[in-house]
């Protein structure tokens, strides 16, 4: 058998080079804002990992770090002050926000047209209507990796399990939109295997280890591990079994190295096309 493995890693290094070779064509500088509340302790790595990818292609990149206590009015004036700034092209709030704060708010506080986490009702519009603008980054990392693997969703069963604003949704609303047959599940699905048997293209984005084993895919399909899960020593795994399924899939992304690092290339791609088509 070929090897299974889809190497996300290196597609991201890929796509990076050719951010970072569009940047430097450009007479300004692609700007990214990222707005942290609070001091969650994973958010300090994503956070660092994301000014360091945008440092690494040569956009600028600005953190607002406020306390955990500031009210909703001081984060929705900070929004308001980087949607007006012409040196910002995207705005990305670090999730989780703390719970005294109105998510739904603060992210309608952002002009759609920065909203490079595409999580805005708008974004969240145009995606259901088939023509996408800016679309939250993991499904878009998700359906790169498929692209450069050559799987063509057009035809094809596709599952989805995990429904989420972030990942779940939008991954299948492309997918949709590339002409598979979409099924989501989730907690309150029954019995996951009846509906991931049958499939083509499995999706998993649940945070829960193998939450996809060997028995519960076809041989051939192609399975895509989103999850992220901290295991003791502080180990990473996906949400797959990854072993046993990569013994019958056609195609796998590993954890860590998969959707992971497709995430950030694709944040630098929404923050690169939003400063294109901004005025
Ligand atoms: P989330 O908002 O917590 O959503 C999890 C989804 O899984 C929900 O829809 C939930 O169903 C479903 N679910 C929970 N238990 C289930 C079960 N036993 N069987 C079937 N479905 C179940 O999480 P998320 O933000 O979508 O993230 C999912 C995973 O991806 C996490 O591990 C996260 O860390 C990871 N992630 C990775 C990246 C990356 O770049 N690689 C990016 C984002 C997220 P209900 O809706 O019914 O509750």
């Amino acid at each position: 058998m070929e090897n299974p493995i889809m190497d996300g890693k290196a597609l991201a290094a890929q796509l990076r080079q050719e951010i970072k070779a569009r940047c430097e064509s450009l007479h300004f500088q692609p700007g990214l804002a990222v707005v942290w509340v609070g001091d969650h302790p994973a958010s300090e790595i994503y956070i660092r990992h994301k000014q360091k990818a945008c440092e690494q292609v040569g956009m600028l990149s600005v953190l607002h770090h406020l306390p955990a206590d500031s009210a909703q009015d001081e984060v929705l004036a900070l929004i308001e002050g980087l949607n007006q700034d012409p040196q910002i092209h995207g705005i990305l709030v670090q999730m989780p926000l703390p719970e005294h704060l109105d998510e739904a708010q603060v992210i309608e506080a952002i002009d759609p047209a920065k909203d490079v986490d595409g999580l805005h009702p708008m974004n969240s519009g145009y995606l259901f209507s088939g023509a996408a603008r800016l679309v939250p980054c993991t499904p878009l990392g998700v359906m790169a990796l498929l692209k450069a693997h050559g799987v063509e969703p057009a035809g094809k069963q596709a599952v989805v399990i995990g429904r989420s604003q972030l990942v779940g949704k939008p991954v299948g609303m492309l997918l949709l939109n590339e002409h598979a047959s979409v099924s989501f599940l989730h907690s309150r699905t029954p019995d996951l295997a009846r509906y991931t048997r049958d499939a083509d293209i499995v999706v998993v984005a649940v945070g829960r280890p193998n939450t996809l084993t060997a028995d519960m895919i076809k041989p051939g399909a192609v399975v895509i591990d989103v999850g992220i899960n901290r295991l003791e020593g502080r180990k990473i795994t996906g949400d797959v079994d990854f072993y046993g399924v990569s013994q019958k899939a056609s195609l796998i992304t590993p954890v860590p190295g998969g959707v992971g690092p497709m995430t950030i290339a694709m944040l630098l791609q929404n923050t690169l096309n939003a400063a294109l088509v901004s005025p």
